[in-house]
Parts: C-alpha cells; sequence; structure tokens
C-alpha cells in the first residue's frame, strides 16, 4: 500500500494455489532500506502445503496433455504480461531486496528473458530414435515431464531465480509449487498474478509462503514432487538434498560459490577494472557468482589496486530508489554482521583497509563499499563467501599458483579471469575447477547458456536448451514384433 505502483492490484497479500487467493495475511515484509512495512503474507504450514502440492499434481495431467504449442502460447503471453509490468515490478523488487531501481530493472529483464526463451523452446524439447540392437526393434527415446516440481528460491534475485525454474518448467509439461524467499515474496507473488492474467491453467503454477522448515519438509517428502529445485545456501541445499533422499527425488540444486577474479600481468586493466567492480559490487555483492577473492599477478597488482579504489570511491550509496545510487543496504542485520566478522578477521590476520571498512553512516544495514589488500588463504573471506560489499585482493606470481589457489576450495560455481595471452586463456580457462568461467568479462549470466556449478555448488544448469533437462525424464520405448 506504501508503493507507488501504475497497477497496485499487483501487491498481494495472500498465496496462489489451485488458481486462487488463499490464506491470511500474517507475516511483514519489510523494506531494507528504510525499515517500512511493505506488505504481508502468509504463514503456510504442512497442511496448506500439501493441498498445493495435491493440486499441482492434479493440474499435472491437464497441463502435460496440452501440445508444446499450447504451452508455448501460454508462456508467451506470460512474457508479454511480465514486460508490460515491467516498471511496477521493479519498484516491488527494490522495495522488498534494496537493489537501485535500475538494476531491479535489469533484473525484470534478465528475469524475463528466461521466460521468451523457454516459450520458444516449449517447441523443441525432441526425442529421439536410435539404431537398434534387433531387425524387429525399433528404440524410441521420448522426452515426459518429470512431473510436479518443487522450487525454492533466494532473495537475491526476486524474480530472476523465479523465471529460471518455473519458465523451463512449465514449457517442458511440469507444474510448479513455489517457495520464494521469507525476504522477498512480493515479487513472486505479483509474478503468479501476471501468469493467472496470462491464462496459465489453475494449479500449474502456485505459490507458498510461510514457514521454511515445514514447507519445505512436505515439498521434500510429498510422493508427487519428483524434483526439488533449490538456489540457495549449501548448507539449505544440504539438508533438503537429505530430506529427499527418502523418496529418491531428483535435485538439482544453485548453491553458495566462492568465485577468484584473476587479473595477470598481460591484462587490459581498465576492462579487468571494469569488470571486477560489476562483479565484486553488483547487488551490494549479494550473488552467489560475485567475485569473492580478487588475484591480482605481481606485475600489475599495484596499478591494478589503484585503479580498483578510484572505481570504488564513485559508487553511491542510499536508497535503491533514489538517483544515481549504485549501492543499496544489505538484505538484513545478519548480512551486515557476516561483513563485519570477515573484514574483523582479515585485518586481524593482516590485511590492509585501503577503502571503506565500516558501517555507512546512513545506518540500518548500509555499508561502505571496501577494498581490501594483502589478502591470504587463511583467512575467512578466502574460505567462504563474504556476500558482501567487500572487494578482498590477493597477490600472486605465477599462473600455476593462481589456478591453484583458485581450486583451493570446496565451492566451483563462477570464476573469472583477464587476459590477452590465447594460450593462457585455454590453459586457464580449462584448468579452473568450476561450472562457469568469464575471460574478460565480469559478468557471464545469460538465458542462452548453462548457468551452474560443481563441487559443492551443486548441480543441474539453468538456461539455454540444456536448462530442459532437469524437467523432462527420458523414456525408453522398444517397439519390438515388426
Ligand atoms: P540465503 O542464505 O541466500 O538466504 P537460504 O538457503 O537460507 O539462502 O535460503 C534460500 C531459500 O531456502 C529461501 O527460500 C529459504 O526460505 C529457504 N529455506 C531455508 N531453510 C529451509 C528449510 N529448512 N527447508 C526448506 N527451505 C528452506
Amino acid at each position: 500500500k506504501t508503493l507507488k505502483l501504475i497497477d497496485p492490484t499487483l501487491v498481494k497479500d495472500q498465496c496462489y494455489v489451485d488458481g486462487a487467493w488463499v490464506g491470511q495475511p500474517s507475516i511483514d515484509v519489510t523494506n531494507p532500506a528504510t525499515g517500512a512495512v511493505i506488505g504481508r503474507v502468509p504463514r503456510f504450514g504442512v497442511d496448506e502445503t500439501t493441498a498445493a502440492v495435491d493440486a499441482a499434481a492434479a493440474a499435472f495431467k491437464l497441463w502435460a496433455a496440452k501440445t508444446a504449442k499450447e504451452r508455448s502460447k501460454l508462456v508467451r503471453q506470460w512474457f508479454e504480461r511480465i514486460r508490460a509490468h515491467q516498471d511496477d515490478l521493479a519498484m516491488i523488487l527494490t522495495s522488498e531486496q534494496g537493489k537501485p531501481l535500475a538494476e531491479a530493472k535489469g533484473e525484470i529483464d534478465y528475469a524475463n528473458s528466461y521466460v521468451e526463451f523457454y516459450a520458444e523452446e516449449a517447441k523443441r524439447i525432441a526425442g529421439e530414435t536410435l539404431p537398434s540392437h534387433r531387425a524387429d526393434a525399433r528404440i524410441l527415446v521420448l522426452r515426459q515431464p518429470t512431473g510436479v516440481v518443487a522450487a525454492i528460491t533466494p532473495w537475491n534475485f526476486p524474480a530472476a531465480m523465479i523465471t529460471r525454474k518455473v519458465a523451463p518448467a512449465l514449457a517442458a509439461g511440469c507444474t510448479v509449487v513455489l517457495k520464494p524467499a521469507g525476504e522477498t515474496p512480493l515479487t513472486a507473488l505479483a509474478l503468479a498474478e501476471l501468469a493467472d492474467r496470462a491464462g496459465i491453467p489453475k494449479g500449474v503454477f502456485n505459490v507458498v509462503t510461510g514457514s521454511a522448515s515445514e514447507i519445505g519438509g512436505v515439498l521434500t517428502s510429498h510422493p508427487a514432487i519428483r524434483l526439488v529445485n533449490f538456489t540457495g545456501s549449501t548448507e539449505v541445499g544440504k539438508l533438503l538434498m537429505r530430506q529427499a533422499s527418502t523418496t529418491v527425488k531428483k535435485m538439482a540444486l544453485e548453491l553458495g560459490g566462492n568465485a577468484p577474479f584473476i587479473v595477470f600481468d598481460d591484462a587490459d586493466l581498465d576492462a579487468a577494472v571494469e569488470g571486477a567492480m560489476i562483479s565484486k559490487f553488483r547487488n551490494m555483492g549479494q550473488t552467489c557468482v560475485c567475485a569473492n577473492r580478487i588475484y591480482a599477478q605481481a606485475g600489475i597488482h599495484d596499478a591494478f589496486v589503484k585503479k580498483l579504489i578510484a572505481a570504488v570511491e564513485k559508487l553511491k550509496v542510499g536508497n535503491g530508489t533514489d538517483d544515481g545510487v549504485t549501492q543499496g543496504p544489505l538484505i538484513n542485520d545478519k548480512a551486515i554482521e557476516k561483513v563485519e566478522e570477515h573484514l574483523k578477521d582479515a585485518t586481524s590476520k593482516g590485511a590492509k583497509v585501503a577503502l571503506g571498512g565500516h558501517r555507512h553512516s546512513l545506518g540500518g544495514s548500509f555499508y561502505e563499499p571496501t577494498v581490501l589488500t594483502g589478502a591470504t588463504r587463511t583467512m575467512q573471506l578466502a574460505r567462504e563467501e563474504t556476500f558482501g560489499p567487500i572487494a578482498a585482493v590477493f597477490k600472486f606470481e605465477t599462473e600455476e599458483e593462481v589456478i591453484k589457489a583458485a581450486n583451493d576450495t570446496e565451492f566451483g560455481l563462477a570464476a573469472y579471469f583477464y587476459s590477452r595471452d590465447i594460450g593462457r586463456i585455454f590453459r586457464v580457462g580449462e584448468g579452473l575447477e568450476y561450472g562457469m568461467v568469464g575471460i574478460n568479462s565480469g559478468v557471464l549470466s545469460t538465458e542462452l547458456a548453462p548457468f551452474g556449478g560443481v563441487k559443492e555448488s551443486g548441480n543441474g544448469r539453468e538456461g539455454s536448451h540444456h536448462g530442459i533437462d532437469e524437467f523432462v525424464e527420458k523414456k525408453y520405448l522398444l517397439v519390438a514384433g515388426l
């Protein structure tokens, strides 16, 4: 009600189940920039979540039976409605999440690119015939929808993490029960409202809010759920995997990262600084692909740090809806405490604060964009993602040494490096144990490429034609007696 929107009916205070708005508004949603309550959502538990899964299971038969072209048209309708309301969606997103409005608009665009892509891809989910082992038989491979999908999403990308899962699921013929993050349910519910307006049939896409552990318990144990598709912390991902093991569900997990960002002596330094800025400070450092460890080679280290500080000094901290702001607040107190803890640990082990290093004078969960030098592998910030605006610079000497250091982590989501040497580009690109490597680029997310990790950063891929794989089962038909 406090939001200035063109279409205020996009702000929902109920859950969306079986095509209806249900539940009592009871949990406050707050704006991290101001602390103001901007909405309320229901507190669903076991029974309400079970009902949502049952609705999705009933809808599955009808949805899967539609032609690919019919599904494609409906998903395309969803895309059109999201596009028509992108300014309102961005305002809702910034108000509950904090990122600058321009970035929120970018996220809505990016989120919608998945809806568009998978509306198109729906028509291209082809099976195959294989050479047969018998003259009187043929081998067919069908790609059928997996079934009811549980989607559990985080707060750092309140729109994109949803569409990356829901769009390919719907395209493939799956139905979905989504549990968005407690911090950012309003964007999710607005997307559900637009799916409703697009004519997506009842029960195909359901959104539940409330108790994470109760909802998560149902989503990982209900027999109708065939795939648990989760983006969030490694800790919760492991918990969900354990819970889902009793009913042997498929898992698609996109978990934490600890991205190395390597600048070699032969790099284009200005480009490397530009890449480091976007990779490190986008979303206030709260993305799972944010540069967490910046490695600068000895020959350019000092020059790189100097340019980096000059760029960080230009960042403007404030309420994301104010003009020119590039850095909003962190999501909550816990987030800012982690940043402080990492900083304290690093400086106690010899790191130097080159810029920033304190809570911002704006108060709340605002933090100064910070540059640290002299980072080393024993520091906490080298082992786990800071998820905040600290650019920690490590100095290194050789290519071999930095590949080893970069891989010295249980995570394997995104890595980045800057080099103009073609041999090095292939050596390092192939040597990094990561699901994604940005070479001479600080951003690599696009709906056209497979996003995902290795090691404890998870499995499964989102985006491109590969993104359909999680949502289809290969069924082998042997047709004999021909
Ligand atoms: P983050 O650290 O990015 O907040 P979390 O893993 O805590 O990541 O949260 C990601 C998503 O997982 C959110 O939607 C959150 O509510 C949900 N979640 C947290 N704990 C559980 C749980 N026990 N079962 C199911 N979902 C959970």
